[in-house]
């Protein structure tokens, strides 16, 4: 089976991404993220391993490429906690630094800064997901990744050595994290340009984690996901009214600091003012 595959997040009527290549360096990830939706689909998903066979496919894959735009990764992160050790995906990048692609990595972990010497050389781009600027709250939301601050100084030090970062808010909670003022603020003030914004979308196990978690929350969620929402393929959404207005305050407050917005899998492609996944900095420079 190929290592590299077309991007298509189960044929979702709502992706706007552009055409891309994905592969994920590990299965499964150690961030144990309270909303993380792979969970639901990936057996033993927060026991993470590394894939087999990894870099000799790869080695061969690189070989084929021509310039397409490869996102790492979209099922795992690409620096779990166990990459510290290993260096799995400083390996791939290594390869396909030499080759001709486009590289995209999504994470929510400061190691990527690490690989900062293979990324300013290569053509690249980091979409770093950061749901809060409380970190009390992103240790409950993400145990297992840096908690928000870190993620922040991250970014900076990544935006300083020439690489572009936009930054995934994402999952949105109503009554949890819909208040983004201040990590909007933050992140204009550390050279972010792009913002991608989408809400949470409840699978069975997920749900079950954020039940646990945080009961009270659950309880003022249940009626919006699973009375007043609606399914949509195999997740249930919010309201479209209720979605639509958290992106729109999103999309406002990014307008008002001056960075571009889009949305991720929510259908109101009309809010869009750039490519959604951020891609389009890759070669765009740092402004
Ligand atoms: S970082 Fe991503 S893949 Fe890893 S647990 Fe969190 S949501 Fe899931």
């Amino acid at each position: 089976m190929a290592l590299l595959t077309k991007f298509d997040p189960w044929s979702s009527k709502f992706c706007t991404c552009p055409p891309k290549l994905t592969f994920n360096p590990y299965t499964g990830c150690d961030h144990k993220c309270l909303y993380c939706y792979a969970s639901s689909y990936i057996p033993r998903f927060f026991n993470c391993r590394p894939k087999k066979d990894l870099i000799s496919k790869l080695r061969r894959e690189a070989l084929r490429l021509k310039g397409e735009l490869i996102s790492i990764s979209n099922s795992s992160d690409p620096y779990p906690n166990v990459e510290a050790e290993i260096g799995l995906t400083r390996q791939c990048l290594l390869i396909l630094s030499r080759s001709r692609c486009k590289i995209q990595i999504i994470t929510k972990s400061t190691l990527v800064v690490r690989d900062s010497d293979l990324l300013k050389h290569a053509q690249s781009m980091v979409a770093m997901t950061v749901t809060t600027s409380d970190d009390n709250l992103s240790k409950v939301l993400e145990p297992g990744a840096p908690p928000s601050s870190e993620r922040l100084k991250a970014i900076a030090k990544l935006i300083d050595e020439g690489i572009p970062v936009s930054v995934r808010v994402d999952p949105i909670i109503p009554y949890l994290n819909e208040d983004q003022q201040q990590l909007i603020k933050e992140l204009a003030s550390i050279g972010v340009r792009h913002i991608t914004g989408s809400t949470y979308k409840v699978r069975p196990d997920s749900w079950q984690r954020i039940s646990l978690a945080m009961p009270k929350l659950a309880e003022r969620l249940r009626p919006l996901y699973f009375r007043m929402g609606e399914k949509v393929g195999k997740c249930r959404y919010l309201p479209m009214g209720l979605r639509l207005k958290l992106m729109e305050d999103l999309a406002a407050l990014a307008k008002m600091h001056g960075l571009k917005f889009a949305v991720c899998r929510e259908g109101f492609t009309h809010i869009n003012n750039a490519v959604c996944d951020g891609s389009w900095l890759i070669g765009a420079g740092i402004a």
